[in-house]
């Protein structure tokens, strides 16, 4: 098995995903393409795109990492009792130069109560 083939298909996976998946998620769906590859390696695959700034990592307050893909720049909301990550748009419309510096990569992440959880019976 070639090593790139299961970083593609890492890569894809989190590309076509909208649910921020974590890696035992992704581990489950690149199991349907190579049913022998291990949690190791998806956590292995996960560190190199990230570090390669072909995929975001977010980082949770329960401390399982989830992953997002690299379209346009957008801040996170979690929520901490449904535990989803909603996609929010960022009013300002240049964010790869901020004050002549190049943006790589940032991380910007709200958390609370989504509007869901707000007026489902029983929110906070
Ligand atoms: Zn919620
Ligand atoms: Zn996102």
């Amino acid at each position: 098995m070639r090593k790139s083939k299961q970083r593609d298909l890492i890569l894809e996976i989190i590309n076509n995903s909208y649910d921020h998946p974590n890696a035992y998620m992704i581990y489950q769906k690149s199991k349907e393409e190579i049913p022998n590859i291990s949690l190791g390696t998806v956590y292995r695959n996960l560190n190199n795109l990230v570090d390669s700034l072909k995929i975001k990592r977010i980082k949770m307050p329960d401390n399982i990492d989830r992953y997002d893909k690299i379209d346009d720049f957008h801040a996170h909301f979690i929520c901490l009792k449904c535990k989803k990550i909603l996609d929010l748009k960022i009013p300002n419309n240049n964010h790869e130069n901020l004050d002549g510096n190049k943006v790589l990569d940032y991380e910007i992440s709200f958390q609370g109560i989504c509007k869901k959880c707000l007026s489902d019976k029983g929110g906070i």
